[in-house]
């Protein structure tokens, strides 16, 4: 028996422990239910199953490979890393296996038209993906700032066919871009599903999400022993609202010797407003539908956040993790903007492969933990996204 179980989480209502839940205005409430009713109903409907691995497999090239990163594993000097190529995923990030998921709720519901936040924009662009290829209505909406820090996403979007709406609100960025798009659901439910893009916000779509992505980790567990003939001892992951980690560690969470690493955004370093790392400094409180880490001023206000990578730029961190960390099963730390590029640039040398900046937090985490871990040991890292996206800004900031 494991020494954590935590297979049964959430509970019926969408809390894990103290976090989690559904905090909502009236108005959502009924399409939250509708939403939930027809998860479970497809979760046990075989068909629904079928049709989930066939767009995994044939439209979004399923399984990704599990990369042995060996002049990365060499020039550490420590446990042999393995990269969990996430990057070689259709639209080139892990936001599509949720987006895949959840459009085709949607057209089981019936719904004509989705719309979704993005904060980097691989949210955006998956969902524009989706509903091209089912036809359907798609509305995307995304903070003024992300929109220009991320502008080859924006121009993907529109030639996908979906309206990008530019959120100019309060700092213009994700948290902004969440209110606008639950504004809309409000305004729209009848023909419209919202495809929430991470492991946050009211029951059911942090467990919903989260089960989508577990993908990651059912795949990274048979290809591990396959190659190693054992488990991992780490697997770390980056975290924004938490749905790449939580899908590469949920699958191995009753596993007592796979230790786990989440790596928050440290931003210019632990100082307020200048970081969007919750578990530094961040206090429990609600926003956007759920009970989570959050961080806030002594007034509840919600802080300002920073940091080089829009998809790791947010006030608030999905309940799971909350509550992972709680329970002393995952450990979490951050790494900064400075230490993240340099990430970037070192795998990108090392290795031929330029990773995301989100990604680049956790291959940060990696470069210094390896060399503390005997040759022995194994490392697999989630490399959630490709940084395409990011190399006019990485040039900027590099001064190259
Ligand atoms: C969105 C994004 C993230 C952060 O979101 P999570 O839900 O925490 O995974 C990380 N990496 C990439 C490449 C992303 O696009």
């Amino acid at each position: 028996m494991s020494s954590f179980a935590n297979s049964s989480l959430p509970d019926a209502l969408g809390h894990f422990g103290p976090y989690g839940g559904r905090y909502v205005p009236e108005t959502l409430m009924h399409p939250l239910q509708e939403l939930e009713a027809e998860y479970v109903r497809a979760q046990q409907d075989p068909e629904f199953h079928k049709e989930l691995q066939y767009y995994l497999r044939q439209f979004c090239g399923r399984p990704s490979p599990l990369y042995l990163a060996e002049r990365l594993t060499r020039e550490l000097g420590g446990a042999r890393v393995y990269l969990k190529r996430e990057d070689l995923i259709h639209t080139g990030a892990h936001k599509i296996n949720n987006a895949i998921g959840q459009v085709l709720l949607a057209r089981r519901m019936g719904k004509a038209r989705v719309i979704a936040e993005t904060g980097a924009g691989q949210h955006g662009v998956a969902t524009a993906t989706v509903a091209a290829m089912f036809g359907l209505k798609c509305v995307v909406y995304m903070g003024e700032v992300d929109c220009q820090r991320q502008s080859l996403n924006v121009y993907r979007m529109r030639m996908l066919g979906s309206e990008v709406v530019s959120v100019s609100a309060g700092q213009k960025t994700l948290k902004e871009a969440i209110n606008e798009a639950m504004r809309d659901w409000v305004t729209n439910i009848r023909d419209t599903h919202y495809i929430l893009g991470t492991a946050y916000g009211a029951h059911p779509y942090p467990l919903m999400v989260r089960n989508f992505q577990r993908v990651i980790g059912d795949e990274a567990r048979r290809q591990i022993l396959e190659s190693e003939k054992r488990l991992p001892d780490l697997l770390v992951a980056c975290v924004g609202g938490g749905s790449n980690a939580i899908g590469l560690f949920y699958p191995f969470l009753e596993d007592d010797s796979v230790k786990m690493l989440g790596v928050e955004a440290g931003g210019e370093g632990i100082i307020p407003e200048r970081h969007a790392a919750r578990f530094q400094g961040g206090s429990l409180g609600v926003l956007q539908g759920t009970r989570s880490y959050i961080l806030q001023d002594e007034n509840g206000q919600i802080q300002l956040t920073h940091s080089v990578s829009a998809g790791l730029d947010y006030a608030a961190v999905g309940p799971e993790h909350a509550w992972l960390r709680d329970a002393g099963r995952v450990e979490y730390s951050y790494a900064t903007d400075d230490q993240a590029l340099k990430a970037f640039s070192t795998l990108a040398r090392l290795e031929g492969i330029i990773p995301a900046l989100e990604s680049s937090h956790a291959i940060a985490a990696v470069m210094e933990r390896a060399p503390k871990m005997g040759k022995d040991q194994v490392i697999i890292a989630n490399l959630s996204g490709r940084g395409d996206k990011d190399v006019a800004q990485a040039a900027a900031k590099l001064g190259m």
